[in-house]
């Protein structure tokens, strides 16, 4: 049994059905990649296992129980984090600050900001924020305004965010669109020791390079229906994965 495991998922937007009858099976402990053109349907269906998006039918389990019917936030407390495809950070707080916000969130219960003045144990919260930026090399930078930043950083610091909530299930939405090679080999490194920890991971990607070096099992997404899941080594050379990508990305 996996981590996760969705099954026969669909979601239609009007007339466009964005997902068709999705499987995918998330082992615990793994990367699991999902890739596919422009327009698949990745993001819909990380929005459906993040309670953003309500699925019309199908099921999702996680840890072997059902998780639709929960909400975001019930989710999130589950153990579910995700990082987005543009990032979500606060951009008129510090990096500390942005950290230490879901920190609260994850051991009160939720996002009340009243929390700052009157928490106990704030210092333990600060350290571990603090431990967080150093982990994904944005330590310096941790008392400097969170807009500011590069959109590399911006990233990071949004995985920052995730960690600190001690994630089981990290769900990410390309998280090297936009980077730079030497910042896109620093995210492979950074996702290696997160996978060291134990957290599995679901990864969206374009690029092939952050794929192959990470995934143990790729699912292929081609207008709303995985047509292949398999092990990396037989990806590349499947005829359907190179005809889902005629004329868009290369792999
Ligand atoms: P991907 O992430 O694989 O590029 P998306 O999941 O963003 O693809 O989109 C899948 C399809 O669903 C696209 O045709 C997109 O235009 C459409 N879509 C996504 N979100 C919405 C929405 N909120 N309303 C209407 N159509 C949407
Ligand atoms: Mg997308």
């Amino acid at each position: 049994m996996g981590i996760l495991e969705v099954k026969g998922v669909n979601k239609n937007f009007g007339g466009l059905k964005a997902l068709d009858e999705v499987n995918l099976e998330v082992e615990q402990g793994t990367v699991h990649a999902i890739i596919g053109p422009n327009g698949a349907g990745k993001s819909t269906l990380l929005n459906c296992l993040i309670g953003r998006l309500k699925p019309d039918t199908g099921t999702v389990l996680y840890e072997g129980k059902p998780l639709l019917a929960r909400s975001p936030h019930e989710i999130n407390q589950a153990g579910i984090s995700r990082v987005f495809q543009t990032p979500e950070i606060f951009a008129d707080q510090t990096l500390l600050e942005n950290v230490m916000i879901p920190a609260f969130a994850r051991r009160d219960g939720s996002f009340a900001m009243k929390a700052w003045n009157s928490v106990s144990g704030e210092g333990e919260l600060r350290d571990k924020a603090l431990a967080m930026l150093e982990d994904v090399g944005l330590k310096e930078k941790a008392h400097v305004v969170a807009g500011q930043l590069s959109r590399g950083d911006k990233r990071r610091l949004e995985l920052a965010m995730c960690l600190v909530q001690e994630p089981k299930l990290l769900l990410l939405d390309e998280p090297t669109a936009g980077m730079a090679r030497a910042d896109t080999n620093n995210t492979i490194d950074l996702m290696k020791r997160i996978g060291q920890t134990g957290i599995t991971m679901v990864v969206i990607e374009h690029d092939m390079h952050v794929v192959f070096s990470l995934a143990q099992k790729i699912s292929v997404l081609a207008q709303g229906t995985v047509i292949v899941e398999d092990l990396p080594e037989n990806i590349k050379g499947n005829p359907k994965v190179q005809e889902a990508y005629l004329g868009g990305a290369h792999l």
